[in-house]
């Protein structure tokens, strides 16, 4: 998804853009094997956090506001309901005020932007009485519960849209290629191959490959995907979680979407026509690894889906799982289990309300030099915002590529394209697109100093620095920086 978006922004931008994925289509990543589940911030008691959900889905409601499940003749496939259990990590009273800054927050996005006003009223939640729930969850696990503004995504209708959009934006895409290598060409491009010997090249990467960012960042040397590992803040957690497909017991066709907080506990998202996916946290969270190379189970699953056995297996027990919460989903009948990944930064201990995986104020879109920026779609809703953030990042690297040019025409005169490409895609590499529009003097003036000591060094080494420069063919001043 977060591929497919950032494709079109681009597009839209003028860009010649081809995708560049392992399946036989697209769309068919993790992206495709969740409930869909909206976030207006509800999700998650740290408020930067349920901020950053917020501005995200708005700004994809705003465009895809007929990607969504339910009308008014079924309100049940909207208004998603949280069920604060008696054992959550987060104490009613705490829970309640932050829900009360979503709304809070919503109303100041609205006045700072009427387009924003997409609910046409600010409270996004309301409590519940007792009697509109008793009979639907198991009251023993039960404290208090709210509804929401909250809906989900209905995925073939988003999946439809994106297509024909990436169809009439010109977006090439190539299926069943598997990234298995990248190298940097002279002329400063990348270059990938794929497992069966294609080959393509591109001046500017788009990582969007989710569970893989950091592995194919690192047979390229990029990122600090090999050391952020011990460090704690910064290492990147991949959790495989199932989710299990269900046909709903008649009783809960109508019944509205539920999710039991705070901490491993429930979740049943109802999709309408009678079929449910569910999560029973303590079978559903199957493993994790901070590895950039997924281990072999987890490869597995991902690529060729649970055996029968699995399923099964998996499937009675989340099911059993489910109906501690609601006792009517005892009555369920699996359709299938599906595995996805989610990815989160530092270690993940659901069980613990300090564990940075409750704090998740982070948006997924990193620039790791110019002409390669990872794009992992935190939360699906963040696919839009981030492949406009993205957008705008590439415009500055086109314009930092320019600058880059620019220096090295006016200070630097060389014979050889090897140097000129080693120097630009050393300043590439080294400097964000950032610090290159902030200050192009600076850079230059650095350069020239660094260049200076270089020049000291050689007069020192060598008695014949005219004859060293010719035979090292190393880079030699030219003028000032003309802007
Ligand atoms: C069980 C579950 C439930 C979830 N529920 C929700 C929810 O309700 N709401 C929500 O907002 N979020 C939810 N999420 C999180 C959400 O799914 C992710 O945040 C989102 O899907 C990430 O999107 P993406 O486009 O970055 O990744 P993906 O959709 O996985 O896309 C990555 C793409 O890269 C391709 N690729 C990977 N490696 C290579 C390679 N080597 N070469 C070429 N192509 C490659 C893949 O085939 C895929 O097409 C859930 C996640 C899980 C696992």
């Amino acid at each position: 998804m977060a591929g497919c978006n950032t494709a079109v922004e681009l597009s839209k931008k003028g860009h010649e853009v081809v995708i560049l994925e392992r399946d036989e289509d697209v769309l068919r990543g993790t992206s495709a094997r969740t409930p869909g589940r909206m976030g207006l911030g509800y999700h998650y008691f740290d408020s930067e956090t349920a901020k950053l959900y917020m501005t995200n889905t708005v700004e994809f409601m705003k465009n895809y506001s007929d990607c969504f499940l339910g009308d008014e003749t079924t309100s049940y496939l909207r208004d998603g309901r949280y069920f604060i259990t008696k054992d959550s990590l987060v104490n009613l009273q705490d829970l309640m005020a932050s829900y009360d800054k979503i709304s809070d927050h919503f109303e100041e996005m609205c006045r700072r932007d009427s387009s924003n006003d997409i609910f046409h009223k600010y409270s996004l939640h309301r409590s519940m009485e007792r009697s509109e729930f008793q009979e639907d969850v198991n009251m023993d696990k039960v404290a208090f519960a709210i509804e929401t503004k909250e809906l989900l995504l209905d995925w073939k209708k988003y999946e439809s849209r994106l297509k024909s959009e990436l169809a009439q934006f010109g977006v090439a895409v190539k299926t069943g290629f598997e990234i298995s290598r990248v190298r940097r060409t002279e002329s400063g491009k990348f270059e990938f191959f794929s497992s069966l010997g294609e080959s393509e090249n591109a001046d500017y990467v788009i990582n969007c490959t989710w569970q893989n960012i950091d592995k194919i960042n690192e047979m390229v040397g990029i990122g600090d995907a090999k050391t952020k590992k011990d460090d704690p803040n910064k290492s990147v957690t991949s959790r495989l979680k199932l989710l299990a497909e269900v046909e709903l017991p008649e009783s809960l066709r109508e019944k509205h979407s539920m999710f039991f907080c705070v901490g491993p506990h429930a979740m049943f998202s109802n999709l309408g026509d009678g079929i449910g996916r569910i999560t029973y946290a303590p079978v559903t969270n199957f493993g994790v690894t901070t590895e950039n190379q997924m281990p072999e189970d987890f490869e597995r699953w991902l690529n060729r889906g649970l055996s029968s056995e699995e399923e099964q297996e998996y499937g009675r027990r989340i099911i059993e799982g489910v109906a501690e919460y609601i006792p009517a989903m005892k009555d369920a009948k699996l359709r299938h289990v599906i595995p996805g990944i989610v990815k989160s930064k530092g270690e993940v201990n659901l069980e613990d309300r300090k564990s940075p995986f409750h704090k998740r104020n982070y948006d997924g879109v990193e620039e790791q030099q110019i002409g390669w920026v990872d794009n992992a779609a935190m939360k699906l809703f963040y696919a839009l915002a981030n492949a406009q953030k993205v957008s705008e990042i590439v415009t500055a690297q086109e314009e930092s590529t320019r600058i880059i040019k620019q220096i090295h025409d006016n200070f630097f005169e060389t014979t050889s394209l090897v140097l000129v490409s080693v120097f630009e895609s050393n300043l590439k590499r080294n400097f964000k697109s950032e610090d290159i529009l902030s200050d192009p003097e600076k850079l230059f003036n650095d350069i020239e100093r660094t260049h200076q000591a270089k020049m000291n060094l050689i007069n020192n080494l060598t008695p014949n620095p005219t004859a060293y420069l010719r035979n090292h063919k190393t880079l030699v001043p030219k003028s000032t920086l003309v802007r």
